[in-house]
């Protein structure tokens, strides 16, 4: 589904990314774990394009995007939910979803993926007609996230969904992100909460200054005493 292949990120004379290579393959929650600093925001803004890498290959679906710009990208299946969610806040929840479906031609595909989003999220559907900026932290969480399965990706890039949230809404949330993923969209989930992150993800991999430093099934690395000591409070 996504394969990254020795990406170097440099901003001016910041070089973030040093090399990284993993992969999703389709059907995966990957999470990608580390540090503040580590590179993990920029190894998805290279992925959707709003980074251009130095060098290295991003290859997804079989084809070289590398360098491709964000809304090509977006075309080819791909919804990147940012950092701070960026729901719009004085529109409706329910404006906020049509403007998912933007990049969408068929108008009745995308009434019924917001059909679809609603199903999944009732708490939504009851606050359809609701300013997106009154909601709570974890609505608007969620609100990200359903504006971009409105798109229809195969792949879905998160970062930080848990950022800011209680924890019984970052469990909501972890949850909500395992029901996409089971309805078939591939996940690649970056998250300081590793806790969280690795109760749901299938592989994860460990980033540190800009390289991978550990990689392996989610069981494992919950068990992984190096990711304990770092990650888990251990
Ligand atoms: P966090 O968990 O704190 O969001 P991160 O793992 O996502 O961290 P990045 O945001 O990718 O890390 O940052 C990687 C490195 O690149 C950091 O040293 C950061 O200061 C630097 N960096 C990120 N964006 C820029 C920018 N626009 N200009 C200069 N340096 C940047």
């Amino acid at each position: 589904m996504l394969e990254i292949r020795g990406l170097h990120v440099h901003y001016g004379g910041v070089h973030a990314l040093r090399g990284l290579s993993l992969a999703v393959s389709p059907g995966e929650i990957v999470a990608l774990l580390g540090n503040n600093g580590a590179g993990k925001t920029t190894a998805l803004a290279a992925v959707s394009g709003l980074v251009r890498p130095s060098a290295g290959t991003i290859v997804f679906r079989g084809e070289d995007i590398t360098g491709e710009r964000p809304h090509r990208i977006a075309a080819r299946g791909l919804a990147h939910v940012p950092e701070g969610r960026g729901v719009f806040g004085t529109l409706t929840v329910h404006e906020n979803l049509q403007l998912g479906g933007h990049p969408v031609r068929d108008r009745a595909e995308v009434r019924g993926r917001i059909e679809r989003v609603y199903g999944l999220l009732p708490r939504l559907a009851e606050r359809r007609g609701q300013q997106a900026g009154t909601l709570s932290g974890g609505e608007q969480q969620m609100l990200a996230i359903g504006r971009a399965l409105v798109a229809g990706p195969e792949l879905l890039l998160l970062d930080e969904p848990s950022m800011g949230l209680a924890p019984m809404m970052v469990a909501s949330v972890m949850e909500l992100i395992a029901g996409v993923n089971a309805e078939g969209t591939s996940v690649l989930l970056v998250e300081q909460n590793a806790t969280a992150a690795l109760g749901i993800a299938h592989r994860g991999y460990v980033v540190g200054g800009g390289v991978l430093t550990l990689d392996g099934p989610a069981a494992g690395l919950r068990e992984d005493p190096r990711v304990v000591a770092a990650y888990l409070g251990g």
